[in-house]
């Protein structure tokens, strides 16, 4: 069992002076940056090298005007911030959500580095976002809005410099869009522009359940820690779209009883496991892709709320972030907790559940399976290979197992939660490749 420890407050920052010093971390970002100061100060980091992580290499931004179908123009503000390309070409999503702004953007960006370092995969960190409600655009308007997006951040984004891939509201059609609007361009036509394509343009097998089977690996390796047997171990999953179905399915084929399940529609729980192939059948049936109207022997429905707090072992969320907080942090009856969603438990929350003993699988290991076979295709399409599910899936359980033993194995060693052995290990990865570029003397 690891020992408990507290997360520490945010350290001086060059954007906040005195101010962030004396209040508490109020965004992402101020979170981002307070892990990283508590980090350089456990590594003992050089304060150069930790001056260059602390900044962005390059942030984007840029104002899209889009023809909208009743003949208005409307201009979107989009971003691309690169966070760092020390240890290769920067890799992120991009994501489409009315709340996108830079800082959100910005600390993204810096979770991918950390998460690329953590699994070992090639590969710096980088996040876009388009400031846009798609559920209130036309199919067309999206597409427009896409293609334009994608022009304006050609300048800095490439094959060999920086990779976009699907996130929030994004999927493999935007990303079949921007690799043909690449296409258009001269000179740059290579397929491997962005990565999460459909299949049909060199997309990768495996990618869409990817990060769900990264995330019922790491849950499977830390029960496995524990002693605790598969099938006496009991899941509820918070989410259960890409990410939450696949984990649910692939935790449910490794035998643990899944006895909660939720979305937007509602929660669902069953004390005696619920039944994930017909869910599955029922959600894929489903117009809007939800759980709405399932029903089985047994089954009782719980509020979105209830979800977290029901009795069960095993907790994954795999929604959005900020749903474990500190005014539900007390209530949850898990041991474990496995972040799915990225960025889902509030510093303060972690903190509550650290005293708890509660384990928490960090969101840059547990989630890492997305980028890890974003990294196949992207080595698919440069080397013009196309590799089977199989050998897709083999090496995605060999580089999750590996990063978790590590992750394991220096936390144990360190006496630090996973959380802070996972960034701890990140954050030095980058450190030695930021000094052996020779960045900082
Ligand atoms: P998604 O849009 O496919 O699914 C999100 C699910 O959450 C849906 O079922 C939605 O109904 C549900 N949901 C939304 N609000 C909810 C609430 N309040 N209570 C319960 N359920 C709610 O998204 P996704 O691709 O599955 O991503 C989920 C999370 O995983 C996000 O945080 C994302 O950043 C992260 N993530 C995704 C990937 C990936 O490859 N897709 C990779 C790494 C991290």
């Amino acid at each position: 069992m690891l020992s408990v420890e507290r997360m520490t407050t945010a350290g001086p920052s060059p954007r906040g002076g005195l101010a962030g010093r004396l209040m508490p971390p109020q965004t992402l970002w101020d979170n981002v940056l307070a892990t990283l100061d508590d980090v350089a100060r456990r590594l003992q980091l050089d304060p150069d090298v930790l001056a260059v992580l602390r900044e962005p290499e390059r942030e984007l931004v840029v104002n899209i005007p889009v023809t909208m179908s009743d003949g208005r123009v409307e201009v979107f503000r989009g971003f691309r911030v690169q966070h760092s390309s020390a240890r290769g070409p920067c890799k992120g999503g991009i994501r489409y959500h009315p709340d996108v702004d830079l800082d959100e953007v910005r600390a993204l960006a810096a979770l991918m580095t950390w998460k690329c370092a953590v699994v070992g995969i090639p590969y710096g960190g980088a996040k876009g976002g388009v400031s846009c409600d798609p559920a209130h655009l036309t199919e067309h308007e999206i597409r427009s809005l896409t293609r334009r997006f994608v022009g304006m951040i050609m300048p800095v984004i490439g094959p060999n410099r920086d990779i976009p891939a699907p996130d929030v509201n994004t999927n493999p059609q935007v990303m079949a869009w921007m690799a043909d609007e690449a296409a258009a361009m001269p000179g740059r036509s290579s397929i491997g522009i962005v990565t999460g394509k459909p299949v049909s343009l060199g997309g990768s097998l495996g990618r869409r359940e990817a990060t769900g089977l990264g995330v019922a690996i790491a849950t499977r390796e830390l029960l496995h820690r524990r002693g605790q047997p598969l099938e006496d171990t009991t899941v509820a999953i918070q989410g259960y779209g890409n990410v939450g179905m696949a984990a649910a399915t692939f935790l449910h084929q490794m035998g643990c009883p899944i006895v909660a399940v939720s979305d937007i529609s509602g929660a669902l729980y069953a004390a005696g496991g619920l039944d994930i192939p017909t869910i599955n059948r029922h959600v894929q049936a489903h117009p809007r892709f939800l759980l709405e109207g399932y029903d089985q022997p047994g089954l009782e429905r719980l509020s979105n709320d209830d979800l977290l707090t029901c009795q069960t072992d095993v907790l994954i969320p795999a929604a959005l972030e900020r749903q474990i907080r500190a005014d539900n942090a007390l209530a949850i009856r898990a041991r474990v907790v496995v972040e799915a969603a990225n960025g889902p438990t509030t510093p303060e929350a972690d903190a509550i559940l650290n005293e708890r003993g509660v384990v928490v699988v960090p969101d840059i290991l547990a989630n890492a399976g997305g980028v890890v076979v974003s990294y196949f295709e992207w080595v698919q399409n440069l080397h013009g290979l196309f590799w089977n599910e199989a050998e897709v899936n083999r090496n995605l359980e060999h580089i999750m197992t590996s990063g978790f033993d590590r992750v394991w194995r220096f936390s144990g060693e360190n006496a630090v939660t996973l959380r802070t052995g996972a960034n701890m290990l990140a954050v030095k990865r980058v450190a030695d490749a930021v000094r052996d570029r020779g960045m900082v003397r």
